[in-house]
Parts: structure tokens; sequence; C-alpha cells
């Protein structure tokens, strides 16, 4: 069966829950399910190299017959031979190869050729969005608290703070409204001239984080994702305004459209000794402001 000879067009990073498209290519997955290649989609699948957040679920259509899809999966093709998911070796946007989402379907699925409609849970991709939103606004608020916790000059994030959150990240989970991020402060970031004295009193910390969360949230400022194209290799970047600063980060996620959805963000942090250092891991949690508003579908 032929493989798609370039990757599947995605609409989520405009914030689309639903899309039609055609069936290029399916793939027994061995366990009762079937893994579907689109020629478009507005499904999120979970990324391979970095699963900070997690696929969308929701169904696909043909108008006869309805699939549940419990997750999406990123792919890869290189020289004829699809690669998905753990068994992708390679960064998405690697030179030479085409990638796709894999969308997971319950039974066999629909047949190459098939018009289908594909549709994510709404709820959940907005709760996911406004979570993976407060992950990037909390990762900036805590580099700004700990920028007087450096000995040296580090690179800087987009507002100017030293890059805690770049340099020290080892792993990012967005949850549904909330995201747990874990750095890890070892012999390579105090080299590079962090303090770790600097997390002595995690509480103030967190307050300055906190202080510049809600500073940010009254700003009301509206966020995009910024794309070269829309094949899913394509550069894609968070953008916002705060403190009067444009904010750039490179993404792959969905996100709120404005920060008035929020009516708050909260950070917990917590320590741990870990071998050689130590981590610090940060429980973000956004509290939505149009509850019912999100029932509706409309903050997606
Ligand atoms: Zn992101």
């Amino acid at each position: 069966m032929t493989l798609p000879s370039r990757d599947t067009r995605v609409t989520y990073p405009d914030g689309d829950v639903v899309s039609e498209a055609t069936v290029l290519h399916v793939t027994d997955s061995g366990d009762g399910r079937t893994v579907v290649l689109l020629d478009r989609t507005a499904f999120h699948p979970v990324d391979t190299a970095w699963p900070d957040q997690p696929s969308d679920r929701g169904s696909m259509s043909d108008g006869i017959q309805r699939w549940p899809v419990p997750e999406a999966v990123t792919g890869g093709i290189h020289e004829g031979e699809l690669f998905l998911g753990a068994d992708l070796p390679v960064r998405t946007g690697t030179e030479g190869w085409v990638f796709v989402v894999g969308h997971v379907v319950e039974g066999s699925g629909p047949r190459v050729g098939t018009p289908v409609r594909i549709e994510a849970d709404r709820a959940l991709r907005t709760d996911l969005s406004l979570g993976h939103t407060a992950c990037h606004l909390a990762s900036l608020a805590l580099d700004l608290a700990l920028r007087d916790s450096w000995t040296k000059e580090p690179p800087r994030d987009g507002l100017g703070s030293p890059a805690f959150d770049a340099l020290a990240i080892q792993r990012s989970r967005i949850e549904p409204r909330g995201s747990v991020d874990t750095y890890r402060i070892g012999k390579s970031l105090r080299r590079k001239g962090f303090d770790p004295a600097g997390l002595d009193d995690l509480d103030a910390v967190a307050a300055r984080v906190d202080e510049a969360l809600a500073r940010w949230l009254s700003q009301a400022s509206a966020v995009r994702v910024e794309r070269e194209a829309e094949e899913l290799s394509a550069r894609r970047a968070w953008t916002c305004r705060l403190d009067d600063t444009d904010i750039r980060i490179p993404c792959g996620g969905t996100h709120a459209d404005s920060l008035t959805r929020f009516s708050s963000v909260h950070v917990d942090l917590e320590r741990r000794d870990v071998e050689g250092g130590l981590e610090l891991v940060m429980h973000t949690r956004a509290v939505a402001r149009h509850d019912r508003a999100r029932m509706a579908g409309s903050v997606s």
C-alpha cells in the first residue's frame, strides 16, 4: 500500500477540533486497532521526542460508521517504511523524512480513499490548551522569579530573564488545566552560573511566580500559534505579549486563544534531592474564567 509522500497538514494549531479529510493509508496495529493516515487533520498527536502535550481523543466517521479514536501518535516515513510512535527514531522535522499523524482507531477503520470526518473531544482539548498556555506562562514566571540566582551571564528568555527553564528542564507534562515541569539542578547548571541557594526558600519563589502570573493575566493579551506552513513538521511558535514585550516560544501544541480565558494560574514548587544534585518540580494549576462558555466549546 502506498504511503503518503508529504506531511499530514494539521489544523489544530489554529484551534480546530473538527476536520474533513481523505484516508491515505491504513495499517493494522495488531491489537484490534488500526492506524489511519489522513491528508489533513484537526487531531493533535503526541510527539515522540518531546511528549509534553498528550494526544487528543475523539472519533472518526465516514457518514455510516463511527470509530472511536483513543489516541494519535506521530509517525515518520523514510525509504518506504512507516515508523509509528515509540518506533520513530528521529525528531519531528528531521530532513529526508515525511511526518504524519497516526490516528489509532478501534476496529478495522475506514478504507483508503474514503472521505472521513475526524473530531477531537472539545472539553479535553480546551482543558489541555489551557494547561499548555499556563505551562508557558509559568516557565517564564519561574525564570523571572529566579533571575537573581545567577552568578554568570547565562542565555536569556524572551523577557530578558536568565533562561532557567530552557537550561534545566528535564520533563514537561501538560495536563487538563495544568502542567508538571521537572527541572534538574546539577553540576552543569551550576557551572552555567546558577546558585541553588536561590531555591532555599521555595515559598518565596512560588509567591514571586504567582505574582508575575497574576500580572500577566491582567494584561489580557491574545495568544496565537504562528507557523510557517500547514505541514505537521513546519516550525510553530507560541506568541503572546507580556509586560509590553512580544514573546515567541517554539511549540508544537495547542493553546487557549487569550489570557482572558483564565481566572487564575498558580504554582506549587517541590524540591527533591537526587544523585548529583536536586530536582525542582513545578505543578501549575489553571482556573478557567468561563466554565459555561467552555462547555459550549467556544474556547477551543
Ligand atoms: Zn509548548
